[in-house]
């Protein structure tokens, strides 16, 4: 399993293509986080394995809750229908927000467990549950130091990114800006404490006993088996959220149907929305689906190179105009973009902003958007300009008018927040970008112990969910980082909880 530190996000985004559940090869070695402590290994031929707790879903929320159960003593399983661990996790960038954490006091950044549930709160229109979202800023930065302490995830310690609605840095920077360092250290962990994690294994159908308390998980292998998991203390849904799912995006948000691509990885299928509302659990917040707006027009894939926007890049539609604050909400640009000719926006940076930006980590994306056709480096801004057809004479002066607004340190136009940087420096990039479905906010409604709530407000006894399964927790519209802070934050409470 160390190979998944190797992989890169342009392969992993064709493996992934490829590894949908059961149509992969069969790797033993992805299987084989050793079951030594298997409890009923004599029973094999029953088909029935027995343990404390069952977490379905080997992501980000899954492997922290079944790490922290391990630690408690308990006997856990993790199921994952991938051939491989990680969801969306493993290719996100693996940036996750806190305030108050050693960085910013490295960085002398002045921030507050209030301010960051304000910024959540506002972010999300203010529809989110307000206990929940108090839980997750409570705990925010005790996650980070769990993810860096007891986990061995490397953050970089000199900086920080501000995603767009935060009111300061608060985004810790993993080791080569990916999910590859989050995931890489929590299998290390896994294995490190001998958890058994089946891959290839879907989770079909949870079974409640007599007395309604959830206590078994069917699922089936590969080869089409049935195993039927027992779980004495409770079932943790970690499944995350259901971006890849059309037909149930259209089910709940007609807007969001085959006309989007999708950020995410295909397992992301709402499998545990629709396995816990078979138990009665209620829904929240189902119609909030996120757009990411600066993704690969091509095949829908989340551009990493494109973070140039948070360094200094610029947004121009085909005419050469700006059209909206580049630090604003995903929601908001998004919709903006898709208002502008072709449904499209181009990025435009210079070579001081490149520098900035942390390219070296994403070089391979780079040179795959230029094969593609989406990314163009010209020495002049002209050239780059012709490329995609855009009005050369506006953006000219588009970008003559920000760069004194660079000089003066306030964008007269929309505001921008942060630092103005001109561009200046040969050679310019232009990248075309669209947006593409990209996060679930709802999903099962949790209270502030992951206790999944039924359509009668009682907690289903014996059932948790975690990560982006869940929904209230981000309201309208989830900020960028807040999805790690909220798996690792409810993954290891859904954890405490299960065995009390
Ligand atoms: C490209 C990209 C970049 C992102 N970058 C960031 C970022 O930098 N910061 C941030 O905060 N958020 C980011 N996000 C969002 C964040 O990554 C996700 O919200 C988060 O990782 C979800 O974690 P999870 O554990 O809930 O689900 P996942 O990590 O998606 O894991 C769920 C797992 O459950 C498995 N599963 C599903 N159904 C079943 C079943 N029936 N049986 C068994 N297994 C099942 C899935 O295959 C998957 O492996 C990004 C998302 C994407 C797509």
């Amino acid at each position: 399993m160390k190979n998944f530190k190797r992989f890169n996000i342009i392969l992993l985004a064709i493996v992934l293509s490829l590894s949908l559940f059961g149509c992969g090869t069969n790797n033993s070695e992805n299987t084989s986080v050793d079951s030594t402590d298997t409890p009923d290994k004599d029973k094999q031929q029953a088909q029935e394995e027995i343990y404390d707790v069952v977490v379905i879903g080997g992501g980000g929320a899954g492997l922290s809750a079944a790490i922290e159960l391990k630690g408690a003593g308990a006997n856990v399983v993790v199921l994952e229908k991938m051939s491989f661990l990680g969801g969306n996790t493993l290719i996100s960038g693996g940036e996750l927000n806190a305030p108050d954490t050693w960085i910013q006091e490295k960085l002398g950044i002045e921030d507050s467990i209030d301010q960051y549930k304000e910024d959540t709160l506002k972010g999300g229109d203010y529809k989110a549950d307000e206990d929940l979202v108090t839980v997750l800023a409570n705990n925010a930065r005790n996650a980070m130091e769990w993810l860096r302490d007891e986990v061995n995830v490397s953050f970089k310690e000199d900086y920080l990114m501000q995603f767009g609605g935060h009111s300061v840095p608060r985004a810790a920077y993993p080791k080569g800006g990916s999910g590859n360092e989050l995931i890489g250290k929590l299998v290390d962990k896994a294995e490190e404490l001998n958890i058994p994690i089946k891959t290839r294994v879907k989770a079909e159908e949870i079974l409640a006993d007599d007395n309604g308390k959830v206590n078994k998980v069917v699922a089936v292998d590969e080869d089409g088996n049935e195993i039927v998991f027992k779980a004495n203390k409770g079932v943790i849904l970690a499944t995350g959220g259901f971006g890849s799912n059309v037909e149930m995006r259209k089910q709940y948000n007609a807007e969001y149907d085959e006309r989007y691509m999708s950020t995410d990885q295909p397992g992301t299928t709402g499998d545990g929305i629709i396995m816990a509302e078979e138990l009665g659990a209620a829904l929240v917040g189902m119609e909030s689906i996120q757009t990411y707006p600066a993704c690969s027009p091509e095949t829908g894939v989340l551009s990493y190179v494109a973070d140039t926007r948070f360094d200094g890049a610029v947004l121009v539609n085909k005419e050469g105009n700006r059209f909206v604050e580049e630090l604003d909400r995903r929601d908001v640009i998004s919709k903006a973009i898709l208002d502008q000719t072709d449904a499209v926006g181009y990025l435009v940076w210079d070579t001081t902003i490149k520098e900035k930006s942390h390219m070296d980590n994403y070089m391979q994306e780079f040179e795959q958007l230029v094969k593609q056709g989406t990314l163009i480096k010209a020495d002049k801004l002209e050239e780059a300009a012709e490329y995609f057809d855009i009005n050369v004479e506006e953006l000219k002066e588009t970008i003559g008018k920000y760069n004194e607004y660079a000089v003066n340190g306030k964008d007269e136009d929309f505001n921008r927040r942060g630092e103005i940087v001109g561009l200046t420096k040969a050679p310019y990039y232009i990248q075309k970008v669209a947006p593409s479905v990209h996060h679930t906010m709802g999903g099962l409604k949790i209270d502030t112990q992951a206790r999944v709530i039924n359509n009668e407000g009682n907690p289903i006894p014996g059932l948790f969910a975690a990560g982006e399964v869940a929904g209230g927790i981000h309201g309208a519209n989830r900020l960028g980082g807040n999805a790690i802070t909220d798996i690792v934050v409810f993954g290891r409470i859904a954890a405490e909880n299960v065995l009390k």
